[in-house]
């Protein structure tokens, strides 16, 4: 096993890690999925409202490959289909009945995935709706089929604050696991696992298997970070990665022909964290009943640091396993300018704070505005993949796009960091993450799938 220390990031003491065995969450009435859940894709919708549909119908197909299917996460109607601006598809809404019809696409044993072919195998995972859990470097968009990437990075951990630990999601599920990473090395030369934390506690059958161990704070879990490290030439540069949940629920489709829905989630909140165990496609208003305070809370679906801002009609995507609510922020403190900030979070040594360890509580308020950079360095100081994002941000602005890609551009990994440690309150992973996008667009309207 080979360990990589990995340099910068940022551990923060928050308050509120979820603990202990997840709680089952009661049936729904719906659930639903949302296009814009998924980067890069370009989607075309397969039914319409009134629609019967079953858990694992193709709802909508991506028009770039129209073979990528995007499976519904339950067996029902279709009540609703709601648009946003230039008519983009915000969420298709699924009314399940009670007794939920499930597609059958047929159960493969070991012997038969061995002999599948390459092709055959990636068709059935597209037709499932499962190939969108594999997406490629550095663009995080979903894998091209055609193209054979260098290797497959496996990350069973999470360092995002509040995430379930890997030994939770494999209890019980390694040997689907297995069979998904099974499935895996037939799509790419090499798979390589890689811890982030002791691997004590993971199933003996895949403690084994972890190729890579990766030391560091956060993001050290990042699949570009692991890269970072690791690729010996340009070509590692499109590694395909995938996280070992998501391997749990390729081998639970692949053995038993049925797209799997159960997906653990770490909930956590101001009034309490818990584990729960639920289902993709489930109502975030369901999982945490705050998320409706949307004057007071702001939520987070996806990890504090990767995730999105979600609203109260929105629900869990594929890639999401924390749903996480933080008070607004944006209330007047009273007497505040006179406090010393015994109780602030803070990157800088401004506050008193700074003289104890206690676990701090963060809200999602910028607690002030923004102003011109004043070269502090500091965004540099926490960046993982060591951009230094001022300069690679002024490229940008200056639409210096080759001077952006020479300042390591495309090896940001969007953690988030430049832009919490940043004095001036500017929005830097925002604004590389739209040029990196525009980027991307440009490429395929030459007619590259980067
Ligand atoms: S530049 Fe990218 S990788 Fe570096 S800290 Fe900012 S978001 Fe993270
Ligand atoms: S942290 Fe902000 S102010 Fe400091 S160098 Fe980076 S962009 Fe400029």
């Amino acid at each position: 096993m080979i360990t990589i220390r990995a340099k910068n990031g940022l551990d923060m003491n928050i308050p509120g890690q979820p603990d202990g065995p997840a709680s089952r969450l009661m049936d729904m009435e719906r659930v639903g999925l949302s296009p814009a859940s998924f980067p890069h894709i370009r989607p075309k919708l397969l039914v319409k409202v009134g629609d019967k549909v079953r858990q694992g119908s193709i709802l909508f197909a991506d028009k770039r490959n129209p073979d990528i299917g995007f499976a519904s996460p339950g067996g029902g109607t279709v009540e609703s289909i709601d648009y946003g601006p230039r008519r983009a598809i915000n969420a298709i809404t699924i009314r399940v009945d009670r007794e939920e019809a499930r597609e059958d696409r047929g159960v493969l044993d070991r012997h038969q995935l061995a002999v599948l072919s390459r092709d055959a195998l990636a068709r059935h995972l597209m037709a499932g709706g499962l190939w969108p859990l594999i997406r490629s470097l550095p663009f995080r968009d979903i894998a091209d089929p055609a193209f054979t990437p260098p290797a497959i990075i496996i990350n069973l951990d999470t360092l995002d604050p509040f995430h379930a630990e890997p030994a939770l999601y494999l209890d019980g599920s390694a040997g689907a696991f297995l069979f998904g990473l099974d499935a895996l090395k037939r799509l790419a030369p090499a798979v390589y696992i890689v811890a982030c934390r002791k691997e004590d506690t993971l199933p003996p059958e895949i403690r084994g298997l972890v190729t890579h161990r990766v030391r560091g704070r956060f993001p050290a879990d990042d699949p570009g970070v692991f890269l970072y490290y690791t690729r010996a030439s340009a070509a590692a540069n499109r590694c395909w990665y995938i996280h070992g949940r998501d391997v749990v629920l390729l081998g639970k489709f692949l053995s038993s022909g049925v797209y799997p829905v159960k997906r653990l989630v770490s909930v956590s909140s101001p009034n309490g964290s818990r584990h729960v165990l639920s289902r993709l496609g489930a109502p975030l208003a369901l999982l945490a009943p705050e998320v409706r305070n949307h004057d007071t809370h702001v939520t987070i679906a996806g990890g504090l640091w990767r995730g999105q801002v979600a609203g109260p009609n929105d629900y869990l995507g594929l890639y999401d396993a924390a749903l996480t609510l933080l008070p607004a922020g944006n209330q007047p403190e009273f007497l505040g300018f006179l406090r010393p900030g015994r109780r602030k979070p803070s990157h800088w040594r401004a506050f008193l704070s700074a003289l104890h360890n206690d676990p701090l509580a963060l809200d999602a308020g910028r607690h002030g505005e923004e102003r011109a950079c004043v070269n502090c360095g500091s965004c540099a100081a926490v960046c993982p993949v060591d951009i230094l994002p001022q300069f690679t941000l002024k490229s940008v602005l200056a639409g210096e796009i080759e001077e952006a890609l020479a300042h390591g551009l495309l090896d940001c990994v969007e953690c988030g960091l430049c832009a919490y440690v940043c004095p001036s309150k500017i929005e830097l992973t925002f604004l590389l993450r739209q040029a990196r996008e525009s980027y991307y667009r440009e490429q395929q309207a030459v007619g590259e799938r980067p």
